[in-house]
């Protein structure tokens, strides 16, 4: 944490912006090893080019942050205080004039903006974004560790749910045994809502589940993802019930060749458009380019999705400790959907996966 919060004030110190106001829990995380969500209620880590940080939130909470290892400042409230109060009055304490600011703007809101604009008048504001995405984009050590441990989770919330497929079961029953089981384990949060389709509700690449039936010839669809000490895992695996048909095979196996055929060229150096377009263009060759609606993949982190965008239209070259999805999908409506998805993180010479459930098309009895 105190690297991550020297090397956002270099930046600061480099830009000449005198503070940062950071709101969004996944960045007062990275920057604190806390993470709450506090609702409406105001929590920011407030960072310098060189004096110290601190960190404001709800009276309640200073506690716990404390507890999570934070070492710095910590301005409490209570629900009867103006928080801005505060935060204006600590930030002109340690700040020699706040001319210049950063926040993130896609995280603050219009109130909150207008807050500042009145306590700090004819400040002007940068987005801190890009220079937070730089420094997330490659993980660490520990952060890695993290994440093979949430990618190990994943494994085994989809082994769970494999082994509970059977004739009549619905789509949300199926969630319950998955997350129950994960609970068991220790699991506190599911990166996102776990997402368990049958047969064509599978065509919609993000359908939600309900009450429908399992049938034999349907394929079921897994996508789910867990979080540990702080960090996410997403994984999809698709499954046959009782028979598949040669189309749905051929289907299937197109979208896995596509996603190993993306995950054999991830190295450094590739771009992700290339990565992007390599999986492409095994789909499109086998005559379903229409029905791959998305991008190949995403970054994920302490954010589910998170920078880096891997699409056709983005440049960037990967680099060593870089995490993120492969998952191409084909999606044909009203009859399937196929998607097979895995977090990899970049070596020095290639890619290693960190969700490893078996890829080869199941056929449950
Ligand atoms: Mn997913
Ligand atoms: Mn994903």
């Amino acid at each position: 944490m105190k690297n991550r919060i020297k090397t956002f004030g270099e930046w600061l110190d480099k830009e000449q912006i005198d503070g940062a106001i950071i709101t969004s829990p996944d960045h007062v995380f990275y920057f604190t090893g806390f993470y709450s969500d506090p609702h409406e209620r105001l929590m920011a880590i407030i960072l310098f080019p060189k004096e110290e940080p601190f960190l404001i939130l709800p009276q309640m909470e200073t506690e716990s942050a404390r507890k999570a290892g934070y070492s710095y400042s910590i301005v409490g409230y209570l629900d009867t205080e103006n928080p801005w109060d505060a935060l204006e009055r600590e930030m002109k304490k340690r700040a020699r004039k706040v001319e210049r600011m950063a926040i993130e703007k896609s995280h603050m809101n219009v109130e909150r903006y207008e807050e500042i604009q009145n306590r700090f008048p004819g400040v002007s504001i940068v987005g801190a974004e890009k220079k937070l995405q730089e420094m997330r984009v490659i993980k660490d050590e520990e952060e890695l560790r993290r994440m093979e441990k949430a990618g190990e989770l994943a494994d085994y919330a989809i082994e769970v749910g494999v082994q509970a497929i059977r004739e009549g079961i619905t789509e949300l029953e199926l969630v319950a045994i998955v997350e129950y089981e994960l609970k068991k384990k220790g699991v506190e949060k599911m990166s996102f809502d776990t997402t368990i389709l049958f047969g064509d509700n599978a065509a919609n690449p993000h359908g939600s589940p309900g009450t429908r039936k399992l049938q034999r010839g349907e394929f079921v669809l897994f996508d789910l993802g867990v979080i540990y000490e702080g960090y996410c895992s997403d994984i999809t695996r698709t499954v046959a019930f009782g028979e598949a048909k040669e189309k749905h095979v051929k289907v299937y196996n197109t979208v896995l060749k596509a996603q190993e055929a993306a995950l054999e060229a991830s190295r450094p150096g590739i771009t992700c458009q290339e990565l992007d377009q390599i999986a492409r263009q095994i789909i499109t060759e086998a005559g379903y380019g229409q029905y791959f609606t998305h991008r190949l993949g995403h970054g994920l982190g302490i954010s589910i999705h998170e920078y880096p965008s891997v699409t056709g239209t983005n440049p960037l070259p990967l680099k060593k400790g870089m995490v993120f999805t492969i998952e191409p999908g084909i999606y044909i409506p009203g009859e399937i959907g196929v998607r097979i998805e895995d977090d990899v993180y970049i070596t020095e010479t290639g890619a290693k996966t960190l969700t490893k459930y078996p890829k080869e098309l199941k056929i449950i009895q």
